[in-house]
């Protein structure tokens, strides 16, 4: 089938994707399964914190009217390890002996620290030979009170976040949906890995590259499959994902071959675009399939890598409320690159930083075919078209990958 094809730049490509999509709504979800997860509201404390007075130290907790003169004799009253309370006034006198992080006494003002204790005379008592200015004692409230915000809405939930809500008994609360994405690797050369390779085949390597970059980013994988070039499979398939996923993401058969039937699926539908005026990968498609968003990725794999990580990658990061985990900055050619091209040239790189700059250059080959370098790639960078290619020193734009 012939169509037409009208090349776009990739900003107006990565423009187009972006105004067709929102993050997606709330749900709740418990503590342990929201390791990467955005928070879709700020969570508050809902007590002080701490919310009784705490030990600071291991040693004895006495009374302000026993903390002037040292060394001075006091009555052990009780031993209070930490999860224990003791329930009475502490008075003049007596002291407790106390753990740290255990709940002080009321009418305690001081934690005395055990290496500046000796035994005393006196059966039951102990000598407090010395003292410091401050408390040792973590006030009610001293770090967080009730109300406060402890995470912002926006804010992606690691390990300490969760450690913070686990402080606090917070086990439920609200996050943005994780995108689901579904991922269709098209052609009929196409064989498993973890099959036998008969001759002329090769192994789907872009699935392993998509579920890969995919699961890394924290979304979920609703569909994977590897399909043959058949137009009405494709559709099939892609009608079945268009009901779960939030984004498709397809590679291969999208350019003008004969079996290239991703490119005949755009013309039956909504086309954001079918052609970019980039290297590797000119043929990317997107498509509005029965209200799902298609991303169309070329099948080679050079392509595919890229592909992902200038469409699919923002349009994942909005959706699930997040920024871009790839960053862009001007970066400083360390070697040239003098092929010309008519159109904006995406180089697998690699990046040293030195006082602020970033130093790029290729790494590996810059056939869109090649894969060998996909693994050592930690940045894009772009030779702009038109040019004959950047000189070393020369500035060039450079995406930072957040993995390789
Ligand atoms: P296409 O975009 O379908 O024209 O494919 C371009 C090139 O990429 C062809 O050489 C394909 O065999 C290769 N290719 C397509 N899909 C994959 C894949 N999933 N894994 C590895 N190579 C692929
Ligand atoms: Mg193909």
């Amino acid at each position: 089938m012939t169509f037409k094809r009208d090349a776009i730049p990739y900003l107006e490509a990565q423009n187009r994707l972006m105004s067709q999509i929102e993050e997606l709504e709330e749900e709740r979800i418990s503590l342990y399964s929201s390791k990467g997860r955005v928070l879709s509201r700020d969570i508050v404390a809902p007590f002080d914190f701490p919310y009784f007075r705490r030990s600071g130290y291991d040693g004895f907790a006495i009374t302000e009217s026993d903390d002037h003169v040292y060394p001075i004799d006091l009555k052990v009253v009780a031993e209070v390890p930490c999860g224990e309370t003791y329930e009475k006034t502490l008075k003049p006198g007596e002291t407790v002996r106390i753990m740290t992080g255990a709940k002080v006494p009321r009418g305690a003002d001081k934690i005395i620290m055990l290496e500046q204790s000796k035994v005393a005379e006196q059966p039951g008592h102990i000598r407090l030979v010395n003292t410091q200015p401050q408390s040792n004692i973590t006030e009610i409230g001293a770090e967080f009170r009730f109300g406060d915000v402890l995470l912002k809405k926006g804010e992606k939930i690691g390990a300490g976040a969760i450690s913070l809500l686990a402080a606090f008994g917070v086990t439920e609360f609200d996050v943005i949906k994780q995108p689901k994405v579904a991922i269709f690797s098209t052609g009929s050369e196409l064989v498993s890995p973890f099959e036998s390779l008969p001759d002329g085949k090769i192994y789907n390597s872009n699935e392993a590259l998509l579920r890969t970059l995919v699961e890394e980013f924290d979304c979920m994988i609703c569909m994977q499959e590897a399909l043959p070039d058949d137009y009405q499979l494709t559709v099939q398939k892609l009608t079945e994902a268009s009901q779960v996923a939030d984004l498709i993401i397809t590679t291969g058969g999208v350019s003008v071959g004969d079996y290239d039937f991703m490119a005949d699926i755009a013309t039956q539908n909504e086309v954001l675009f079918n052609k970019v005026q980039m290297r590797p990968g000119s043929p990317t498609t997107a498509i509005r399939f029965q209200d799902t968003l298609i991303i169309a990725l070329s099948g080679n794999p050079g392509a595919c890598f890229t592909g992902y990580h200038l469409f699919a990658l923002p349009v994942l990061a909005k959706l699930s409320g997040k920024t871009s985990p790839v960053r862009q900055v001007t970066g400083i050619m360390a070697e040239d690159y003098l092929k010309n091209n008519g159109y904006d040239r995406f180089l697998r790189g690699t990046y040293t930083e030195e006082n602020g700059h970033y130093y790029v250059s290729l790494v590996g080959s810059d056939m869109s075919s090649s894969l060998g370098n996909l693994h050592q790639a930690t940045c894009l960078f772009m030779i702009p078209r038109g040019q004959v290619g950047k000189k070393e020193g020369e500035e060039v734009l450079v995406w930072l990958l957040s993995s390789k």
